[in-house]
């Protein structure tokens, strides 16, 4: 039986959003949440953006290191030949890509406007994954662009011709969020049955549904044989109305009424630190968590009305599907209302010091250490200054200590030198 994995795609879907973004070392601050939590790929950028260039590559090395420990990193290109040979030019090491086409009659005479045939479509696809195979890659993902818009027996044509040039999934994108739960599951359940290929679920939320189609899209794919990965972005942030949200997504599959125990996933989810990944993704973004988001939202263990906070009283479960405790909740946020030293763009070594004594001192485990060598110390505040530089806002504690125990790294993260390559 088939199972169901997670791809992140926080870091390309979600930055390519209007009016959001990242600094690369929040980028990175995602990939180790998601390594973290069981998250089998993140769509970590676009290799192709020259402004990316060191941070992928700095996020592979941080692989190479064992930092990241288990989570697949892959880029998105174009479906083109020459988008996968620029891929590899600037990040040779790269392993794993998605090549994207649109596949709908909507995008090929709205969009290409009569350059493309159908037939150039597949056949510019087939090449990017050749090329990619020639330039080292170990996997292969061919996204279909509009999917859902996509007719089913081109589709069914353009799968296999990826199958037969060794790709390794197909990502149906519902792009515009038009599917339906039974809509999506009726065409994915085809298709994996034609193809017998493992399926991506990337959804949107234009009606609200980005989060039932994809459950719906994967549990379609296992029914017929093949494993699911569901495209998620942490908080469902995305273009738009926004991607389906991760956490939402894994909820469903472990709690859901005739999903729960029916569907496996690849690999255990471990959600006591998605409220720590959440609230990073909030501040990093700068967009408040919906005070009713699954969850994660600030009501959503709050009972204020006499018969559901007496029932929860006698037993949370009468009015609770799931603990906050395995959300990673319950913990009082503490907030200083006293001095306060903080690490900005124009602290000095004192303060710095005084700043990392303060998170050693909140965790013991921790062991943070400057270097003993002042100009070594000050190289890590400027750093630290940089960071702070970029991202426009104070660093959170798990920044500084990434930047205190890898700073080769992080100065790669930091280094926005236009290139040629
Ligand atoms: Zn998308």
């Amino acid at each position: 039986m088939g199972k169901i994995y997670f791809v992140d795609v926080t870091n390309r879907d979600g930055v390519q959003t209007a009016r959001l973004g990242l600094s690369k070392l929040e980028k990175t601050m995602i990939n180790l949440y998601m390594d973290e939590m069981g998250v089998f790929q993140s769509e970590f950028g676009f290799p192709t953006t020259k402004h990316e260039r060191r941070y992928l590559l700095a996020n592979l090395k941080l692989q190479e290191m064992g930092v990241l420990k288990n989570i697949r990193l892959s880029g998105w290109t174009r479906g083109l030949a020459s988008d996968v040979e620029e891929a590899f030019r600037a990040i040779p090491t790269i392993k794993h890509l998605n090549v994207s086409s649109s596949t709908s009659d909507q995008m090929i005479q709205g969009k290409y406007r009569g350059r493309k045939t159908r037939d150039d479509v597949i056949s510019d696809m087939t090449a990017a994954v050749d090329k990619a195979y020639e330039l080292g890659a170990e996997t292969v993902g061919v996204n279909c662009e509009d999917g859902s818009r996509t007719d089913l027996d081109f589709l069914i044509r353009f799968a296999s011709e990826a199958k037969k040039h060794g790709a390794t999934r197909l990502r149906y994108c519902d792009t515009l969020g038009y599917e339906s739960p039974k809509s999506i599951y009726d065409t994915i359940y085809a298709l994996a049955t034609a193809v017998k290929m493992d399926i991506e679920i990337h959804t949107h939320g234009d009606l609200g549904l980005a989060v039932a189609t994809s459950i719906s899209g994967a549990m379609a794919a296992v029914d017929a044989g093949q494993d699911a990965y569901i495209n998620t972005t942490i908080n469902g942030v995305g273009e738009r109305a926004g991607n389906a949200d991760f956490l939402s997504c894994v909820l469903s599959l472990m709690k859901a009424k005739g999903i729960a125990g029916k569907y496996e996933l690849g690999i255990p989810i471990k959600l006591e630190r998605i409220w720590d990944a959440a609230r990073f993704a909030s501040y990093a973004f700068n967009v408040p968590i919906p005070i009713n988001q699954p969850g994660v939202g600030r009501n959503c263990f709050a009972h204020a009305s006499g018969i559901h906070a007496d029932g929860v009283l006698k037993d949370p479960e009468n009015y609770e599907l799931y603990g906050y405790k395995e959300l990673g909740r319950g913990e009082p946020i503490t907030v200083n209302t006293g001095s306060e030293i903080c690490a900005g763009e124009y602290s000095g070594i004192n303060g710095f010091k005084h700043v990392v004594n303060q998170l050693n001192n909140e965790d013991a485990n921790l062991d943070l250490a400057l270097p003993e060598d002042r100009d070594a110390a000050n190289r890590i505040l400027e750093l630290v200054r940089y960071a702070n530089v970029e991202s426009h806002k104070p660093l959170v504690e798990e920044e500084l200590i990434f930047i205190i125990k890898y700073p080769e790294i992080a100065k790669e993260l930091l280094t926005m030198t236009p290139l040629d390559y």
